[in-house]
């Protein structure tokens, strides 16, 4: 751009010098505030040009900048006195809601059904923030109401069968290591044995066997891999983290109630057995 400038100062030979400065201040001025243009370092001026003058290069200008300039909200006075009152106001509005009641009521239920959305999330945060006042309340209300409930309920599921079916076979899907936890924490309880795990705590085990089933060595996958209780429960074992390794299935259901050495013992045998054999086979 200055360059330009420049080579029109050049064509404008016969204007006075004064007249040419005058020239490039208005069209550098004009273009800076069109704000679009980027003023690169390097490009020297004329050298009468003083910059200093110019009304792009004050302080307060950024030396270079290719970003249209943002067009500063231009406040009412109304805004203004609002901004400036907010104490005045609220008082004011409160003074109308109270002259004002059904207008107000009104007004409020205008609002809710037109902005539903956040209503219904503004409730369900309130209930959230306040599940102690809503609990006993719900509870209350489903004792009172349970048989007409477990009508519905029936109802319902009558109904949507296939698709509550689907449903239940995709939830186990994505999270069948919690389902597999809560069988057997369930079978623990009906065992009288203490103890359940986590999802993560189970996880967490799988990584420390490094997916290896903890008797033969065999690889497991996620889906794979079953937990193993130490002592069995039937024994007095616990459902707890601690007295649970990753096992593949074979493992698992040929340990039964064995103890862990009483396992690898038998396991030892079953492999020596079938080495011989294949060997056998072999000669
Ligand atoms: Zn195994």
């Amino acid at each position: 751009m200055l360059a330009a400038i420049q080579h029109d100062l050049a064509d404008l030979s016969d204007l006075a010098l004064d007249d040419g400065v005058v020239f490039a201040r208005k069209h550098f001025a004009r273009e800076h505030r069109a704000g679009s243009e980027l003023r690169r370092p390097g490009i020297e001026l004329h050298a009468d040009v003083d910059i200093n003058t110019m009304e792009a290069s004050t302080p307060s200008q950024p030396e270079s900048c290719n970003i249209l300039r943002v067009k500063k909200r231009v406040e009412t006075p109304q805004q203004r006195w609002a901004r400036k009152n907010r104490d005045k106001l609220a008082a004011a509005c409160r003074r109308w809601r109270k002259r004002h009641p059904d207008k107000q009521k009104a007004a409020t239920y205008r609002w809710r059904k037109r902005n539903l959305k956040k209503w219904n999330a503004y409730q369900r945060l309130w209930r959230r923030r306040n599940k102690d006042r809503t609990n006993p309340l719900l509870r209350a209300f489903r004792a009172a109401n349970k048989e007409a409930l477990n009508e519905k309920r029936r109802r319902y599921r009558a109904l949507n069968l296939k698709m509550m079916r689907a449903a239940a076979r995709t939830y186990y899907q994505d999270n069948f290591e919690r389902k597999r936890a809560e069988h057997d924490a369930a079978i623990a309880r009906r065992k009288l044995a203490a103890g359940r795990y986590t999802v993560a705590e189970w996880r967490e085990l799988l990584r420390k066997w490094r997916y290896r089933c903890a008797y033969c060595q065999r690889r497991l996958t996620r889906k794979t891999a079953t937990a193993d209780h130490l002592i069995a429960l039937s024994r007095g074992g616990t459902n707890w983290i601690g007295n649970i390794v990753p096992a593949c299935l074979s493992c698992n259901q040929r340990k039964s109630f064995l103890g862990r050495s009483e396992y690898l013992k038998r396991l030892r045998k079953l492999r020596n057995l079938s080495n011989r054999m294949a060997e056998r086979a072999y000669q």
